[in-house]
């Protein structure tokens, strides 16, 4: 904690520091001139270690007098905050007053009264250690709501996707569903929907084990988000083995290609699946349904369709695509 002198006069600075110090202010410096000044509070904001907690201003300095340099350290962000008390030989009303103006908060005269130099000093630190106190809280506040919005981002993504897979969760496929579906109507556009299930998964289960169970839907998840590929398209893991794609504008024609080329992939996977009777690979069966403007659904529906079209596919031999 350093108070700083700012005098021209050889004399004032020795009655200043002499009177400080008898005070207990030992950390004291001295500036010759404004600019001098300035170089100190500059050096002192760079350091960052040691702060200049009070300025004493003498109001006649040649050059640059003590209202400029007020003035100038008033508007530089480091040094706002330093409070500044003016010094002047007699009580020049007008120069008070626009050192006030500039944001100066309290004066002296010289010849300087010593009990009355302290007092206003004390009061003057006082005011600065409430500030410093009030920065602190503020930029601890600031520092805590950054945290608070990182930690809230993150358990919205957090609650918004599956685990397992990485992919949107069942939740946020509801919430999406329903927004493309009123965007569809509002808009007048096609929307479809497609469900998938991974066949016979509970005997590629059984032959190996659910660690691998894990490994494949993750894979079949991955290549199924790989297929679509256009920025409104949304896969989610609608649950268990099963996964569900929104297709915003596509019509039934459109989604039943989008469809058959998840299917393909998949089955280019080539993960063996020795328990199914198909190629003793992994397989997917899908629905498709399908919205159009005039349509009078609503999100349920839509899935009801796309599931029934699901069974059709299942129930049909498995590993093609049927739309509702
Ligand atoms: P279908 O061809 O008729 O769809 O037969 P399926 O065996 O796939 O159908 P079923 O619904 O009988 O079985 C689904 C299986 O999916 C049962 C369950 O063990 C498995 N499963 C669901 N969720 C998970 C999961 O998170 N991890 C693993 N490893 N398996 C899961
Ligand atoms: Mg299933
Ligand atoms: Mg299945």
């Amino acid at each position: 904690m350093s108070i700083l002198i700012v005098d021209d006069s050889l004399y004032s600075q020795r009655m200043n520091q002499a009177l400080l110090e008898s005070g207990g202010y030992k950390d004291i410096l001295i500036a010759q001139s404004a600019t001098e000044a300035y170089q100190f509070l500059d050096q002192w904001s760079i350091d960052g270690k040691e702060t200049i907690d009070l300025i004493l201003m003498d109001i006649i300095m040649p050059d640059v007098d003590g209202i400029e340099a007020c003035r100038m350290i008033k508007q530089n962000q480091a040094t706002l905050d330093i409070p500044i008390i003016m010094v002047t030989s007699k009580t020049e009303k007008e120069a008070l007053q626009s050192a006030f103006s500039v944001g100066a908060i309290d004066y002296i005269t010289k010849p300087l009264d010593n009990i009355e130099l302290l007092a206003r000093v004390r009061s003057a630190l006082k005011l600065k250690k409430e500030i410093d106190c009030c920065k602190a809280r503020e930029s601890k506040l600031l520092e805590v709501t950054r945290q608070l919005e990182a930690l809230n981002k993150t358990l919205q993504q957090l609650s918004s996707t599956d685990g397992l897979t990485g992919v949107p969760n069942r939740r946020h496929f509801d919430e999406e569903l329903a927004d493309e579906l009123s965007r569809a109507k509002r808009e007048k556009t096609p929307l479809s929907l497609l469900m998938l299930d991974i066949d016979f998964f509970k005997l590629y289960n059984d032959t190996y084990g659910h660690y691998q169970g894990d490994d494949c839907l993750r894979m079949v998840a991955l290549t199924a988000q790989k297929a679509i590929k256009r920025p409104g398209d949304f896969i989610a893991r609608y649950g268990g083995e099963e996964f569900s794609v929104i297709l915003p504008n596509t019509n039934s024609a459109g989604a039943f290609t989008v469809a058959e080329k998840i299917r393909v992939d998949i089955e280019n996977l080539k993960i063996p699946h020795i328990a199914c009777n198909y190629n003793n690979i992994v397989t997917v069966s899908l629905g498709v349904s399908n919205f159009k403007p005039g349509d009078d659904i609503i999100p349920a529906d839509l899935i009801k369709q796309a599931d029934h079209a699901l069974y059709q596919s299942k129930k049909a031999g498995r590993n093609r695509v049927s739309t509702f």
